[in-house]
């Protein structure tokens, strides 16, 4: 019998994400019930937005959780490299092998004609997909504006009509007709390949037998099931994961929600409850005991235990399944963990030149700079009446600066006060005008440590909440504002 393989394929692109670890845990907890192996794999094809940072997070964040991989680009292993960025060498001859076959074909056209067919197709009330143009050029043309330098892509042939049968451990056979794909691009301009192209090849040459993957990816499903078929190789089989949602039933989004993982690491919470909440997602124990490790998760695991209704990320629950972890932790274990959690000589050394000064006795330290460890602030709406601005004008300049900041990758006080500046002067203010908003905000204090300093401390996880507690307090955009506002976001780009 093979054995059991899984994966966790991220992209490198954004904070460590919640739906990461949660679909990591599963492919776990599959892969070792079944004796098996659990590999992690980095999906940072798309050069511009992976970054090695991003990269490092996710590692740091599922080891925090407790989640170890048996193969992977920090680990090694027998399949690697385990980074797609590093296997471009590898694509190309399965591109190459596509259009040999028949099955897909290079494409030369131009941006504008794609936008130009796509807007007929749109006043045609069509969906929008390639019309074929490139697919009928012959083989001698192709290869000849190939050779004269030509740029192109190349994209895989989809039948027409008919249906593609999805395979689905959970839902059973998923009916996705034909006329809904798209001749799918499978390798760039720039001659490297698409998630299509390199997640098929990957999976297929890392030996991958199952793949449990989100939701999401379903509608794409038949697109990956045709080329394991053009490539004539086993497909592994698949199961997709109910989405996270919203206590509103809306799919987890940052906007509503803190969907980092370093964020429930900075706000307190245990690894273990935090690992046993995300088991909690669509899967119960046979016993429906709420609480459990991950060595009792894997042991009771089985994948038809998952309920397809999705899952809700709740901060309320969460936060009680946390208390349960920690009421139950020996109180040297509590003690040791508070301390590592902030206590520590690393942080209280971040702290220490901006209080120092400020105080007479240590007995001040507290008022002063309870603020970092706290993780949202006490807040009160007569903290942002200001002499200048309409209580609506405090509202706009909150919320961009926090949208601003969602999008902030490097989090440190020169980006955080070129932001504010930035969105202070697009409303005709300066930086001093908007700084009395910010401040409350962060510290929930009439006065305190400098709050740019106190941002970078804190970082953004803390930071950005904080900033999303005020808005909220003030009121959030209704949806018409919402339009306005980020109007005015897209000319702060
Ligand atoms: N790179 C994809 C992601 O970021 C992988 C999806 C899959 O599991 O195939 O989610």
């Amino acid at each position: 019998m093979t054995t059991v393989r899984t994966r966790i394929a991220p992209s490198p692109t954004g904070d460590p994400h919640v739906g990461t670890a949660y679909i990591a845990l599963f492919n776990l907890c599959f892969a070792r019930q079944h004796g098996g192996q659990f590999i992690l794999r980095i999906e940072d094809t798309d050069q511009l937005r992976s970054s090695r940072e991003s990269e490092q997070q996710i590692f740091d964040a599922l080891r925090w959780l407790g989640i170890e991989w048996d193969e992977g680009p920090d680990v090694g292993g027998p399949h690697g490299p385990y980074r797609q960025s590093e296997r471009g060498h590898i694509y190309k001859k399965y591109s190459d092998e596509l259009v040999a076959k028949g099955h897909a074909f290079p494409c030369f056209c131009s941006a504008e004609r794609l936008d130009q067919v796509r807007a007929e197709q749109q006043a045609r009330k069509e969906t929008p997909r390639y019309d074929g143009h490139c697919m009928h050029l012959s083989a001698e043309e192709a290869e000849q504006r190939i050779a004269a330098g030509e740029s192109h892509v190349v994209r895989m042939k989809v039948p027409s009509e008919g249906v593609c049968v999805v395979p689905d451990l959970l839902r059973g056979a998923v009916e996705i007709p034909w006329d809904r794909m798209d001749m799918q691009v499978l390798m760039k301009a720039d001659g490297l390949p698409t998630y299509f192209l390199a997640n098929v090849v990957d999976d297929h040459l890392m030996g991958i037998t199952h793949v449990l993957r989100g939701e999401e990816w379903l509608p794409s499903a038949p697109k990956l099931i045709k080329l394991y078929e053009y490539f004539g190789w086993e497909q592994p089989q698949l199961v997709y994961m109910p989405l996270l949602r919203n206590p509103d039933k809306s799919k987890l989004s940052k906007r509503k929600n803190p969907t980092s993982i370093t964020f429930y690491e900075r706000m307190g919470f245990l690894p273990e409850a935090m690992l046993n909440y995300l088991g909690r997602m669509g899967w119960s124990m046979p016993d429906e005991r709420e609480k459990f490790s991950l060595a009792e998760m894997i042991e009771h695991f089985d994948i038809q235990r998952v309920s397809l209704g999705g899952p809700i990320f709740d901060l309320e629950k969460l936060s009680w399944l946390n208390g349960q972890w920690l009421r139950e932790l020996p109180v040297e274990r509590f003690a040791a963990e508070v301390q590592q959690w902030a206590l520590n000589p690393q942080y209280l050394m971040k702290i220490a030149p901006h209080v120092q000064g400020r105080i007479e006795t240590f007995s001040q330290l507290a008022p002063l700079a309870g603020m970092f460890f706290m993780g949202g602030v006490p807040l009160q709406a007569s903290l942002f009446e200001h002499k200048k601005l309409q209580a609506d004008q405090v509202r706009l300049l909150l919320q961009l600066i926090l949208w601003k900041l969602e999008a902030l990758r490097q989090w440190n006080k020169d980006k955080i006060t070129a932001i504010i500046q930035q969105v202070a002067e697009h409303q005709g203010l300066k930086l001093r005008d908007v700084m009395p908003l910010i401040f409350p905000a962060i510290t929930g204090q009439a006065s305190s440590v400098s709050v740019l300093d106190a941002m970078e401390i804190l970082g953004p996880d803390l930071s950005r909440f904080r900033l999303r507690q005020a808005v909220e307090l003030l009121g959030s955009p209704s949806k018409k504002e919402s339009k306005e506002w980020e109007k005015l976001l897209a000319e702060l780009k």
